[in-house]
């Protein structure tokens, strides 16, 4: 993607930030428990794995950027998906057209009522669980064409099925990602007010005993300049904001994932976090713009660098204002969803 298309893009998305209306205003209860539901394929076989999770970058399609929205669970083309909760179930092909800010507005047409290819492609298929909370629970990238019969009558009637349930089978995809098939279910858990929640936190833990890195610190000054920091370093000016570069693995140190909750943390107290652990949405429970939560590049020695997710790349630039007037010894802390962390400290002068 050209610079000039990046930054329009980029443009275009503080504009569209400041006319999209709020859609929540709390995060909803809900009657989950942390880490008690089963996740939708077996994990305990040897391939399987969790892809890219809630809050990632992403930018397959030379479009807009937009957040992941859920975990992508990978998995061998054929094997079970199991229902993760009872409910309604739901089934339909999909597709989405990009908002700019990050998002995407989806486009639902119900099983049996898609008319032709165009509508109904094999690799865009969803079956969804509409627990009696109103919390709905999609599965996405299920092989319509091997729904278990049984299942196959309960979308036409309306049906209900029961957690444990197998409701399909996944779907081969034909990409490949750091070198591997990329055969996966996309799970979403979405609240009733449509704020897209984290499988990982209702979901059982999934073993990591490796921590988050932190790979390069940069502080922004007023002029926008980017000054690399050490650990330790004092700095003497005003700087408006951290550029973090990091990364987290679990345990199989295959796959990189965004880490999900970044802490700026002064010793006065004064703090700046993005905290993804239980929702894509940010402290005020407003969608978080993705430019607010990701630089689009940085520039070091004339040349540009870009925050990239996509099969094969994985860059990630967080920003983290600084809340005005902070000064003093601060740390930034990295968390993964296990609670393994990775922090870093220095000071601002006063
Ligand atoms: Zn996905």
């Amino acid at each position: 993607m050209s610079t000039q298309k990046f930054l329009n893009q980029y443009l275009e998305s503080q504009r569209l930030l400041k006319t999209t209306p709020s859609i929540f205003k709390t995060f909803p209860p809900h009657p989950f428990t942390k880490h008690s539901l089963h996740w939708p394929v077996d994990l305990s076989l040897r391939n399987n794995r969790l892809g890219n999770l809630l809050a990632q970058f992403q930018s397959y399609y030379y479009g807009y950027p937009y957040f992941h929205g859920g975990v992508d669970i990978i998995s061998q083309a054929g094997e079970p998906v199991f229902a993760t909760v009872d409910g309604k179930i739901e089934a339909g092909f999909y597709n989405y057209v990009a908002s700019g800010n990050g998002y995407f507005e989806k486009k639902f047409i119900p099983y049996g009522e898609h008319k032709g290819k165009e509508e109904a492609r094999d690799q865009y298929f969803e079956i969804a669980i509409i627990h009696k909370s109103g919390y709905r629970f999609e599965f996405h990238h299920i092989d319509p064409n091997k729904i278990p019969n049984d299942i196959l009558i309960k979308i036409k009637s309306g049906g209900s099925i029961k957690v444990g349930e197998i409701i399909g089978y996944v779907i081969p995809f034909h990409s490949k990602t750091l070198g591997e098939n990329y055969d996966h279910i996309h799970y979403n858990i979405i609240s009733p007010s449509g704020i897209k929640m984290n499988p990982e936190w209702f979901s059982q833990l999934i073993s990591d005993r490796v921590s988050p890195k932190i790979s390069a610190l940069w502080v922004m000054d007023t002029q926008g300049q980017l000054t690399p920091v050490h650990e330790g370093f004092q700095l003497s000016f005003n700087p408006t904001e951290f550029i973090v570069e990091s990364f987290d693995q679990k345990d199989d140190l295959f796959y990189f994932h965004q880490p999900h909750k970044i802490t700026l943390l002064f010793e006065s107290g004064q703090k700046t976090e993005w905290n993804f652990s239980y929702a894509l949405a940010d402290e005020n429970f407003m969608p978080p713009n993705i430019f607010d939560y990701f630089v689009p590049f940085i520039s070091i020695n004339h040349q540009k660098i870009y925050t990239e997710g996509d099969y094969d790349h994985f860059r990630f630039f967080n920003r983290l204002q600084i809340p005005p007037g902070a000064s003093g010894p601060f740390s930034i802390i990295i968390e993964d969803a296990h609670g393994n962390t990775a922090k870093f400290s220095a000071t601002i002068l006063p």
